[in-house]
């Protein structure tokens, strides 16, 4: 078992929950409003049916007069019609507005996500903390979930708390006449002190003891968050289409199926929970069930005993025993709910951690020069970098210089290198030392948005979307459909577009349509190397842009390449060197640096380079 937490202190927990209250009033305040507002109304609109059912019965057990017993039912009636009229307006606007909770939680994520650094993005830590506020969203809706319920509660619960102080109040004051004779100590203000202090010490103990029972959750956060993991992982597995094949070839289900039957996992009924359940928690929480029924037996003999004596009638016996347990209520559900509040406030502490990561990337404010001639002079000077986190340099000492309008080739063996490079140019990760340079200024100095419209990559785990084909190249919804068919075209994916029944329509995939078309990984290759020429940047770069091509496919782009780039930059990334043979220009990484750069003639002809080595180890699968 995972080391158990400590509760946050209170003043933190409760600046926890506030902060989480003031996010949703920021982003969602008609949402907020609708809710508390709801609630308003939900908790004080009982007391009116209670306040005049007590003046009804009073008027039967009393003077009975028929007239003013007709006004007070009409006027019951009308309030209960009215009351239920509101209720179910409020509910509807309520519904509306809260509609999709789940995805305006997502919206606060993607936000944050979209807006991240990618170096942060890119980071296992933020990965987990992700995971771990949606493991503890499934479970309970700990975290902003739990929270909004949470301030519906605590006003819910003040709101009952003054009303059923107010119909209270009369209840001790309304004295026993003296004829009662040993009654008469009903009166006596000890004994009602007593009886406060009793019901106030009920009240207080029931919820306390089942705020102890939901702590268990919060002490076992890291068993919890695990256990749901690994029930999300194993329960979802058979939903994975893409891992269906694997699975079959493996019988991965007997993985799954050995969980989801092990006793002794998380959640089994023999795992820490259900030990729990039948420990310590089930104590807590039968125990607090236990006291709120002691609560309304002691209310009930009060009350009673006080009626019977004499101290007032008998339609108030329904009131007092109706409002008393309503105070009773309030104060039981004021202390459940800031007891929660606490429990959840680790859990709002991990949202926290995950929307605080700041944005340490420098943003320039320099604007890019549009060029109409795309004449961009790019500069690696002197360029370290080691990944966040990481010891070795991924990349060391590069010093660069490209020509506009050229292809350039960066070669290599696997983990020399070329992705970081790319990454560093398309400033998705800033140099660790030196600086890359745009027409001799600092890229940082750029604005970030305007500098990423310079580059179209298609990376090598690039990802389309279950969407329309246009959509897909253009990226967005309202695309140039001209352009998109022009850029397929250049692309090599016109033969395929002719079998295509909705043409530029098709959904890709069959998630969001039945006559979706699944593309193959070379299909898909083409429909993202049109989606970076859709885009028209002056830069074009792709990264082992033919890796899922046949050969055919393959030498079919590479024989049109040169029309494809056009009057662009190129960059492209291989590790077969036979495929970048016609580049002006190939750059040789290895183990992290440049170590040869000129043209495929140059390189081949030094037999002691590293080009040499590389050609000759894939040379000889084709010359034998
Ligand atoms: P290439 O594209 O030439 O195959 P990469 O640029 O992907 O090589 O990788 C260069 C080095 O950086 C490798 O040692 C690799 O393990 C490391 N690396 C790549 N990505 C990351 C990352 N996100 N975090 C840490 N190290 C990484």
């Amino acid at each position: 078992m995972e080391k158990r937490k400590k509760l946050k202190p209170w003043n933190e927990a409760m600046r926890l929950n506030h902060r989480g209250l003031k996010l949703f009033c920021k982003r969602y305040p008609q949402m907020v409003l609708s809710r508390f507002i709801s609630v308003i109304w939900t908790a004080l609109a009982p007391y009116v049916g209670i306040y005049l059912s007590a003046l009804i019965i009073d008027e039967i057990a009393g003077k009975r007069d028929m007239e003013r017993l007709q006004f007070l039912v009409t006027i019951t009636l009308l309030c209960a019609a009215l009351i239920a009229l509101g209720s179910a307006l409020l509910g509807k606007w309520r519904e509306t507005q809260n509609a999709g909770l789940g995805l305006k939680m997502l919206g606060i994520y993607s936000e944050k996500l979209f807006g991240m650094d990618y170096a942060d993005l890119d980071k296992t830590e933020t990965a987990e903390l992700l995971s771990t506020i949606r493991q503890n969203q499934n479970g309970n809706g700990w975290g902003l979930y739990r929270m909004l319920g949470s301030y519906e509660a605590l006003c819910s619960a003040v709101l009952t708390l003054l009303g059923g102080i107010s119909l209270t109040v009369s209840l001790f004051l309304s004295r026993v006449p003296e004829s009662a004779g040993a009654y008469t100590v009903l009166n006596h203000p000890i004994f009602v002190v007593l009886v406060i202090a009793v019901m106030l010490a009920i009240t207080y103990i029931a919820p306390a003891l089942s705020n102890k029972a939901v702590s268990y959750w919060a002490l076992n956060v890291d068993s919890h968050r695990l256990g749901n993991r690994m029930f999300g992982f194993f329960g979802r597995l058979g939903y994975q289409r893409e891992i269906a094949t694997d699975v079959r070839m493996y019988r991965q289900d007997r993985m799954c199926e050995k969980y989801n039957r092990d006793k002794n996992n998380t959640f089994g009924s023999n795992g820490l929970f259900a030990h729990l359940s039948l420990g310590p928690m089930g104590f807590y929480s039968a125990a607090s069930s236990a006291m709120s029924v002691v609560f309304t037996g002691v209310a009930y003999v009060f009350v009673c005993l006080k009626a019977w004596a004499g101290a007032f009638g008998l339609g108030a016996v329904t009131q007092y025993v109706a409002s008393i347990t309503k105070v009773s209520g309030g104060v039981s559900g004021l202390i459940s709910t800031l007891g929660d509040m606490r429990n959840n406030a680790s859990f709002l502490e991990t949202v926290f951690q995950f929307l605080d990561i700041p944005n340490n990337m420098y943003q320039g404010s320099l604007t890019v020069e549009k060029r109409s001639d795309r004449k961009y002079q790019v500069e690696f000077r002197n360029v370290s970098f080691k990944y966040p986190g990481s010891d070795n340099y991924a990349l060391r000492n590069v010093n660069m210089n490209f020509e506009i309008g050229k292809r350039l080739a960066v070669v290599g063996m696997n983990g020399s290198g070329k992705t970081t490079f790319i990454k560093l140019l398309c400033r998705l990760y800033d140099p660790t030392e030196g600086e890359i340079l745009l027409n001799g200024i600092d890229i940082r100095k750029y604005n970030y948005a305007e500098y990423m419209m310079l580059f179209s990559v298609v990376f090598q785990d690039f990802k389309l979307f279950a969407l329309k084909l246009g959509e897909n190249v253009g990226a967005r919804a309202d695309y140039d459909n001209d352009l998109v068919l022009e850029s397929l075209k250049k692309a090599g994916f016109s033969e395929k577009l002719t079998d295509m029944q909705s043409g530029v329509e098709t959904y890709l995939y069959k998630d969001y349509d039945k006559d979706g078309v699944n593309v193959s990984g070379g299909e898909a290759q083409k429909i993202a190397i049109a989606r970076a020429l859709y885009k028209n940047a002056p830069f074009i770069i792709l990264d082992e842009p033919t890796a899922a091509l046949d050969p055919v496919a393959e030498a079919e782009i590479y024989s049109r390449l040169n029309d494809i780039v056009g009057d662009r930059t190129a960059i492209y990334i291989s590790h077969r060197l036979s495929s970048c043979k016609f580049c002006d220009e190939i750059v040789v990484f290895h183990e992290g640096g440049v170590v040869q750069q000129g043209a495929h003639a140059s390189l081949v002809a030094d037999e002691n380079g590293k080009y040499f080595e590389l050609w000759q180890a894939q040379a000889q699968y084709y010359t034998e």
